[in-house]
């Protein structure tokens, strides 16, 4: 099947799917690009087209080219019908659909710093309850990135408060040092809190939001470098946005658990340009219990989540 060239039927182009070589396309298109004439792929079919998307925009022989007029007619009149939802990083050098060789229509993706869903104040989650929900998406996919400055600026805040935490220990344990000098001391160390701090920004919010990530690959490699933590924090970050969205949206995880949607996680290699699918969540069957429905605000109820 030659890409993105219409088909006869939405039976043949689904028959294809699983037929052709994964190489060649991505996914059935009767009008030449995705549309709602077009059935839903599975999430098994929509993994299958992002990893051969992927290995196009690695090997340099990528097919996704400009939209002619009739294609973009097509996709005005007749509704999108995207093969996958995308939640990927805000950085300028990770675009989604560059990287899986897709055309408009055929990726739901929403990005911001880090990828993640602890800051959006329910505006991620609702967004991708939008896409399974409407657009019959099947396959939900967190995709983070070697070299995340959200990352690297959430392990450095890390790392900078757990060094003024050792500092105020010491100070309040120096007993050489006057109960004026040891409060100046202890005031000092404290570290910059949203909503309390005279440099209070949405971003020190987003950070801090992170941050709870850079501690928890700390502990799980039981230190480490700023780089090899954050390195690290990456692959803790997706998990952790997986496993918010399964806690915190009713929809997702009722779709998850009747086996209509799948969410996974990858992480793209800015270097290489592939992409490593990472999987699911492996926390995803204790989610699946979970009563959650409401998504809770930024540094509340998300801490709890990991
Ligand atoms: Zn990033």
């Amino acid at each position: 099947m030659a890409y993105y060239q219409p088909q006869q039927s939405v039976t043949t182009a689904m028959s294809d799917v699983s037929q052709e070589d994964p190489s060649e396309g991505f996914g059935p298109s009767r009008l030449g690009v995705r549309t709602t004439v077009d059935e839903p792929l599975s999430a098994s079919q929509a993994i299958e087209v992002l990893q051969a998307g992927n290995r196009r925009f690695v090997q340099g022989d990528v097919k996704a080219g400009g939209l002619g007029p009739d294609m973009r007619r097509a996709l005005a009149s007749h509704g999108q019908r995207p093969v996958a939802t995308v939640i990927g990083c805000a950085d300028s050098r990770c675009p989604v659909e560059q990287l899986f060789d897709a055309r408009p229509g055929d990726l739901f993706v929403l990005r911001n710093a880090g990828n993640t869903c602890t800051h959006a104040e329910g505006s991620m989650v609702g967004s991708v309850e939008y896409s399974v929900a409407i657009l019959e998406t099947k396959m939900i996919l967190v995709l983070g990135h070697t070299g995340c400055g959200a990352i690297m600026g959430a392990t450095k805040l890390f790392l900078e408060r757990s060094t003024q935490k050792y500092i105020e220990m010491t100070c309040r344990k120096d007993a050489q040092e006057s109960t004026d000098q040891s409060t100046e001391a202890s005031e000092s160390a404290q570290p910059p809190q949203p909503g309390c701090s005279k440099k209070k920004s949405t971003l020190l919010g987003l950070l801090d939001a992170l941050v709870p990530v850079a501690e928890q690959a700390c502990v799980e490699l039981e230190g480490g470098s700023t780089e090899e933590i954050a390195a690290h924090a990456v692959k803790v970050n997706v998990w952790r946005t997986i496993n918010f969205l399964l806690s915190y949206s009713l929809i997702i995880r009722e779709k998850v658990a009747s086996g209509e949607v799948e969410l996974q996680g990858a992480v793209y290699n800015m270097s290489s340009g592939a992409v490593e699918f990472l999987g699911k969540s492996p926390k995803q069957e204790k989610l699946l219990n979970h009563d959650g429905h409401v998504v809770p605000s930024m540094g509340g109820l998300a801490r709890q989540v990991s």
